[in-house]
């Protein structure tokens, strides 16, 4: 899957020359002009990158930082017009991976594209290093892209797949239909949270009822969360 890249940027020729820039060096570009729609956008998970303006209208990009190191810790550089050191300092320190100051180079903004997603990288890497996640005897191999309950393999579709991946990725914390919906489906289906509904029962046939087990569990008007409570 191509690299994703969120730009927020109320400067909209500029926003445009760097999606432009940013989309023949292969990565998939979405760009808002707005602090507040940028930082839902973000919240969604669906993106590897931010390049986060700070001076916005809506909410400034210090504060939609701030809000997104609450639920997200993906790559943000910051960029602003504004050369002050005060905003550096401040930006670093609520979690920015990097800095650029305008006028820039596009030279030198895909390079710090590149550092800060290798940088994530190894991050991920070293957080688990084989891909493998799990929940009592049912292990799921991301880089394989196989899944195995008691190493007995489970057939399951490229959607039923990610689905599971999500749920096992945040085991035991509860994920609402919406957020499963963004994950998994993306905007496209933005609203249709009943088709999630749907893929929970394919799992759960092909999981729980299949082995005998209760790892999928419904939180009634919350959504849904994997856990085994054997462990
Ligand atoms: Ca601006």
């Amino acid at each position: 899957m191509a690299t994703r890249i969120l730009i927020i940027e109320d400067e909209e020729k500029l926003a445009r020359f760097i999606e432009l820039e940013l989309m023949h060096e292969g990565y998939e570009v979405d760009k808002t002009v707005d602090g507040r729609e940028g930082l839902t956008m973000a919240e969604s998970g669906k993106y590897d990158l931010l390049l986060l303006d700070i001076m916005l209208p809506g909410l400034n990009g210090m504060e939609v930082l701030r809000r997104l190191r609450k639920t997200s810790q993906m790559p943000v550089i910051m960029v602003t017009a504004r050369d002050a050191v005060m905003d550096k300092v401040s930006g670093l320190d609520m979690g920015a991976d990097d800095y650029i100051t305008k006028p820039f180079s596009i030279e030198e903004l895909m390079a710090r594209i590149r550092a800060a997603l290798r940088k994530q990288q190894n991050i991920k890497s070293e957080e688990t290093p084989s891909g493998m996640l799990s929940c009592g005897k049912l292990v799921l191999d991301s880089l394989r892209h196989v899944a195995e309950y008691d190493s007995k393999p489970i057939e399951l579709t490229h959607r039923e797949f990610m689905l599971l991946k999500v749920l096992l990725e945040n085991k035991s914390i509860v994920l609402t239909r919406e957020i499963l919906l963004e994950r998994v489906w993306g905007y496209d289906f933005y609203g249709e949270t009943n088709i999630v509904d749907v893929y929970i029962r394919y799992l759960r046939s092909k999981i729980d009822d299949a082995f005998g087990v209760k790892l999928i569990h419904t939180v009634r008007g919350v959504g849904y969360v994997i856990k085994d409570d054997a462990q």
